[in-house]
């Protein structure tokens, strides 16, 4: 498997950037032995491109973490991450269970060979017709999120078997918006009200409890506390402590690693318990990055340069969504001493990228590179604008394959009705 022998600094390139990325002989960034100028010559930007070992390693690392230390556990694909049929297909080979967040991601996950069995369906305010198509595709479990759900399912689903999402009141240090393990959530049952939720089931199979506490989480404390509020709750053959660990978006992070994650997470957990966890954007994060052609460069004396690319708002979303910070990169010159602002093309002046970073003098024509796009960027990819969305590109061993090819003009007008 490719990217296993050299390691990012010897490369030239940081831990951001897929494993097994380099900066090649003539100083162009390679991804799954795939040179990126070379990609954007032949499939145009902006495009998506991934490393697909760098997924594969992932869901190996999740698996053996487990594996070294209990035969009872379930590594779920949270594919909110990187909903993509391609995906779903792979992580089904690595023998990956899956979460799915709607009727939509139900559809692909079928579609990429999931076996309903091994799908988990959450959802905060599923549709009766999306618990319908679960039911009759045979989805294993479906996560409960409140009373009006835990009726439905009842009248809907006798003999079910479901998990309830519980808000443990556990608030890790991250972005408002992706925190979810608190009180104040539209998500799950809090602590006090679980007991009514269970005395409530008459016809369903509960089989555990589910939490997820955030998103991009860097302590692994609140992990193993998880286990413990949860475990006090009752006790259940399975518990579902959800997903979250961060990842490296920019060369100073230092998140924990995918083995001293599981670790805490077991260590909460009693003996005997199945301990299953979610991850999204540890297993596809840092596999992708996002390649632009410059189009211009504006220079405004002692305030700011403009790099302005062809994308923007409709290919990463995160940075508007929640001030995420990213790295970027001119392709074929690494490195540099010019402070520049990379914006999109969007009519928006929020539409930015990377705000101060420092780039090798960037010129129109450049191809431009953001690491650490492959969760949350095909999956928010809009048409704001009018702009058709990115391909997706999977690299392995020099080869490169459109796994989802770019939006056409006539794509935008595909829903038309008149
Ligand atoms: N599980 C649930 C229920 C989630 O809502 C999410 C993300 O929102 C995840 C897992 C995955 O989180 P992450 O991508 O941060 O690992």
């Amino acid at each position: 498997m490719a990217g296993a022998a050299e390691t990012p600094a010897a490369a030239g390139v940081s831990h951001v950037y897929p494993h097994g990325s380099r900066l090649n002989e003539r100083g162009r960034l390679e991804i799954g032995g795939c040179d990126v100028i070379e990609l954007a010559e032949e499939f145009g930007t902006p495009a998506y491109v991934y490393a697909e070992d760098d997924m594969r390693i992932r869901a190996r690392e999740f698996l053996s973490a487990f594996e070294r230390r209990t035969d009872r556990f379930e590594v779920v694909y949270a594919s909110k991450a990187f909903p993509c049929t391609a995906v779903y297909k792979l992580m089904a080979e690595e023998g990956l269970s899956c979460d799915v967040a709607s009727g939509g991601e139900l559809f692909l996950a079928l579609r990429g060979g999931f076996d309903p069995a091994k799908i988990y369906m959450h959802g905060n305010n599923k549709s009766v017709a999306e618990l319908e198509y679960a039911i009759e595709q045979g989805v294993g479990t479906i996560v409960i999120d409140s009373f009006d759900e835990l009726e439905r399912l009842e009248r809907m689903a006798p003999g079910q078997r479901v998990m309830l999402r519980v808000t443990p009141g556990i608030k890790p240090d991250t972005h408002a918006y992706i925190s979810t393990g608190q009180e104040d959530s539209k998500f799950g049952f809090g602590v006090d009200e679980v007991p009514r939720a269970i005395a409530a089931i008459e016809n369903l199979d509960l089989v555990g409890l589910h939490a997820h506490i955030g998103s991009q989480v860097f302590q692994l404390d609140p992990y193993e506390k998880l286990a413990e509020v949860l475990t006090g709750v009752g006790e259940y053959p399975r518990l579902n402590l959800g997903g979250g660990l961060g990842i490296a978006y920019t060369q100073d992070q230092k998140p924990p690693s995918i083995d001293s994650y599981v670790e805490s997470l077991l260590r909460g957990a009693p003996d005997g318990v199945t301990v299953l966890c979610e991850p999204g954007r540890s297993l596809v994060g840092n596999a992708g990055v996002t390649i632009y052609r410059v189009g211009t460069v504006k220079s405004i004396p002692n305030v700011r340069t403009y790099v302005a690319v062809d994308g923007g708002m409709s290919d990463n979303l995160r940075p508007m969504l929640y001030g995420a910070h990213y790295e970027a990169e001119i392709a074929d010159r690494f490195g540099g001493h010019s402070l520049c602002t990379v914006a999109g093309k969007h009519c928006e002046s929020g539409d930015i990228l990377v705000s101060d970073v420092l780039l090798d003098e960037p010129r129109p024509g450049d191809v431009l590179v953001t690491p650490a796009t492959g969760a949350y960027g095909h999956a928010m990819a809009n048409n704001y604008n009018g702009i058709p969305r990115p391909p997706v590109i999977f690299c392995r061993d020099g080869d490169a394959r459109v796994v989802v090819r770019r939006d056409t003009y006539e794509d935008l007008a595909a829903r038309d009705a008149v």
